[in-house]
């Protein structure tokens, strides 16, 4: 303990980058159980499961991509810090830093791996790539509730019943949740449900909510950029976004949150060129960060956002 406690006041004294401000409450000793998560999605479930008994935070914040993260300063201390760390994997967090420091951690849990062990179905490969977006289908995201409620169960055995009570609410909220985004996106005509954004985070998502009838969900999801947005598109990326636009009838394209609208500008500019009419909606879809907003919201922001498109 005292080594950590050295680590955070070392960094403090010399200056180094500002630790957010909720960091020096979590590194408080206060014996509640310390736990970290790579992303905000991933906090927002930990933080509902494990209430007040549980001091956590996320350690990738804002509009900072998952895909690439690598490790700032203080970032060190938080994970050896913590009594848990828990962390998407499936090939989302490949900064080489991180994935070091999460490899070597001795509790360190990979929700996708522990989901798609126990459901080797679920999970989509997609170019000979695994798909790690898997927060995009709320049925999928709820499978992670176990996985942390036994963790945290096993780290802090007396809070279990605690942590096993709040995930069954847990539960109930995200199938709720689950069911109100299909029926709206359900609503609308199958013939407008085609998803087009910058990059593929939304495979999971047109499987659960946008297919439907006769056309495959693979049908209904198109992007330019592959599973980690990169921005480095080819003629053939282009040509095959503007071939689905044609095929399709589809009017309008998604900007995402965290990712660079270049590529759908490109997009744009050759539909331009060819007279063809699209446009890029105003409102981005969240893919891979919440913003300000909790899981809950930005889901709902996600299926608020396709309908008010599509259905006018
Ligand atoms: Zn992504």
């Amino acid at each position: 303990m005292k080594k950590y406690v050295i680590c955070f006041l070392l960094c403090c004294l010399c200056g180094c980058q500002n630790p957010p401000s909720n960091f020096e409450q979590w590194m408080k000793p206060n014996g509640q159980l310390k736990v970290v998560s790579t992303t905000a999605i991933i906090d927002d479930l930990v933080a509902q499961i494990g209430g007040e008994k549980i001091d956590h935070l996320a350690l990738i914040q804002g509009a900072m991509d998952p895909h690439s993260y690598e490790l700032v300063k203080g970032d060190d201390e938080k994970l050896l810090f913590a009594g848990i760390i828990f962390y998407n994997g499936l090939g989302l967090e490949h900064g080489a830093s991180l994935c070091y420091q999460l490899k070597k951690h001795p509790k360190a849990v990979a929700l996708g791996e522990t989901i798609w062990e126990q459901n080797p179905s679920a999970i989509l490969i997609e170019r000979g790539q695994v798909d790690p977006h898997i927060w995009l289908d709320v049925s999928l995201w709820a499978l992670a509730i176990d996985p942390i409620t036994q963790a945290l169960g096993e780290s802090d055995p007396e809070n279990r019943e605690y942590y096993q009570e709040r995930a069954k609410e847990v539960k109930d909220r995200l199938f709720a949740l689950d069911a109100s985004i299909a029926k709206k996106l359900r609503g609308i005509p199958q013939e407008k449900r085609h998803l087009v954004t910058s990059h593929d985070a939304f495979n999971y998502f047109a499987r659960r909510y946008l297919g439907e009838g006769d056309l495959s969900w693979k049908t209904r999801f198109c992007a330019p950029e592959g599973l980690a947005p990169d921005g480095q598109l080819s003629y053939h990326d282009i040509q095959m976004v503007v071939d689905y636009l044609d095929k399709h009838g589809v009017e309008v394209m998604f900007s995402e949150a965290n990712v660079s609208r270049d590529s759908l500008k490109k997009i744009f500019s050759v539909c331009t060129e060819k007279k063809r009419k699209v446009k890029i909606a105003k409102t981005p879809l969240y893919s891979d960060t919440l913003g300000d907003s909790t899981y809950q919201e930005m889901m709902e922001h996600n299926a608020n956002t396709l309908y008010t498109a599509w259905i006018n």
